[in-house]
């Protein structure tokens, strides 16, 4: 059957609101399906675009039948559903699924979540999108999935909340589940305090009756041989459980210095995604949602809300404190329910951000490095491999580690979507020649002082 682009569209905007009526919870509906469409209906067959593989897996794994079906009510014939992954389109391997795992519910434990750190309450954008996906699949299906999912990306961008988002959904959902929030700070602690008072096999136990364990920054177990080793253990106890494990770093497990071997490559048989600063309109969602949490009464112009993203979009925790700065000059400074640019000046310029000092971002340092080398800022990102222009690129790469230490998967998506293994070259290259050659030193110096100023 040849169908139109128009009718195919026809076809999937019907099948798509009735999914959406189909399916309770509106955030599965709006993470897998929203941005889905109709390729193709090639024979029998109906050809379902997604933009991610999680999507693809996801709707797989657990919507099939229900897509299946509602293509045939809608279009009255019985094709079958194909899902294809849109950018990839590489075969996750599905893991075999076990039978639900028991679970003993502890009176008084202590999870450790945050009730305000939700699904709901986290902004998507193409910066966070897959870690979103991932987390949510995780809880969802927790166990089933990604074992162990990994999620880094540096400070302020979100991985707390999505832990946190994570262990909210699961205990909604089902309250039968234990979940366990612990900062890796607590669980060097907690080791410390129980080795001391009751021995290791106590730990061990206490962390065999949690269902989900979500363990943040886990860059600080690194240099902790003795607890990273029992780390370990109970890591292995989880994945041989098939209970859910989800990790959050600053770094990417090849940049664990210090971490076992054995452990960075169990991490990696799970899924690594990795979480980028938000773009300007994320920002912009961010902080009308966060103003929509806190229910405010004084009056924010939208000009003042777009001064804000462009201004502190590098960084949530930033953008959150900037707004905290601008309804704090509001009410005690200024005395206003309404807030224009005129006071986000006086706001900023009171703290010595803003307008007259830029933070320093990856764009800042592609500019400098451009303008020293005398070369347009898209040539260090494009392909051409002359050599003024790699090592201007390489220099860039290894000032956005030394000076902002921005994941190495970042690094590489920024200069023209090159291989974090790229990034590393380039950074020990660089790091080689300063020290072999003093002419290169000079300019590394230099560019560093100019960025820091
Ligand atoms: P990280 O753990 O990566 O350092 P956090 O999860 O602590 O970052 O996030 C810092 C702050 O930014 C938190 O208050 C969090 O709620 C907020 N935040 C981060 N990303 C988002 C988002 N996409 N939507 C809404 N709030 C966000
Ligand atoms: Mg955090």
């Amino acid at each position: 059957m040849v169908l139109s682009n128009l009718k195919l569209q026809d076809i999937w905007s019907n099948v798509l609101d009735k999914l959406e009526e189909s399916i309770d919870d509106s955030m599965v509906f709006n993470t897998f399906l929203s941005d889905s469409k109709l390729a193709a209906i090639e024979k029998d067959t109906a050809i379902v675009l997604v933009n991610n593989s999680f999507s693809k897996e996801f709707i797989n794994a657990s919507l099939f039948d229900l897509v299946q079906s509602t293509i045939s009510k809608v279009t009255q014939t019985n094709f079958k559903l194909s899902v294809v992954d849109e950018y990839t389109d590489k075969n996750v391997d599905s893991k075999e699924t076990k039978d639900e795992y028991n679970s003993s519910s502890l009176i008084n434990f202590n999870s450790n979540l945050n009730p305000e750190y939700t699904f709901e309450n986290f902004v998507i954008g193409p910066s966070n999108r897959e870690s979103h996906a991932a987390s949510l699949s995780a809880a969802l299906n927790p166990g089933k999935f990604y074992n162990p999912l990994f999620i880094y990306g540096r400070s302020g961008l979100g991985k707390t909340h999505l832990l946190h988002a994570v262990g909210n959904y699961i205990r909604s959902k089902n309250n039968n589940l234990k979940i366990l929030y612990v900062s890796s700070d607590t669980f060097i602690d907690e080791y410390f305090r129980c080795i001391r008072e009751k021995g290791f096999d106590a730990l061990k136990e206490k962390f065999k009756s949690v269902d989900v364990i979500l363990i943040d920054d886990i860059q600080f177990l690194a240099t902790r041989e003795k607890v990273s080793e029992y780390f370990f253990t109970i890591f292995n106890l989880f994945i041989n459980a098939q209970k859910q494990i989800i990790l959050t770093s600053d770094r990417s497990p090849f940049e664990l210095k210090g971490l076992e071997d054995r452990l960075v490559s169990r991490f990696q048989s799970g899924l690594t995604v990795c979480i980028s600063a938000p773009e300007y309109e994320t920002s912009l969602k961010i902080l009308k949602k966060k103003i929509e949490i806190q229910n405010l009464n004084e009056e924010i112009d939208e000009e003042v809300l777009s001064f804000i993203a462009q201004k502190f979009s590098k960084d949530v925790r930033q953008l959150e404190g900037a707004l905290n700065k601008l309804l704090f000059t509001a009410i005690n400074i200024t005395n206003s329910n309404k807030i224009d640019i005129d006071l986000a000046k006086v706001a900023f310029n009171t703290i010595g951000i803003g307008e007259s000092k830029k933070t320093l971002d990856i764009d800042l340092i592609k500019v400098a490095v451009a303008e020293y080398y005398n070369i347009s800022v898209n040539e260090l990102s494009s392909k051409l491999r002359t050599s003024k222009i790699t090592v201007a690129r390489h220099i860039a790469m290894y000032l956005c580690r030394e000076l902002l230490n921005t994941p190495l998967k970042e690094i590489g998506n920024e200069f023209g979507g090159r291989d974090h293994s790229t990034v590393i070259n380039a950074c020990e290259k660089v790091n080689k020649m300063c020290k072999e050659n003093s002419d290169y030193f000079v300019v590394v110096t230099e560019l560093k002082k100019r960025l820091k100023n």
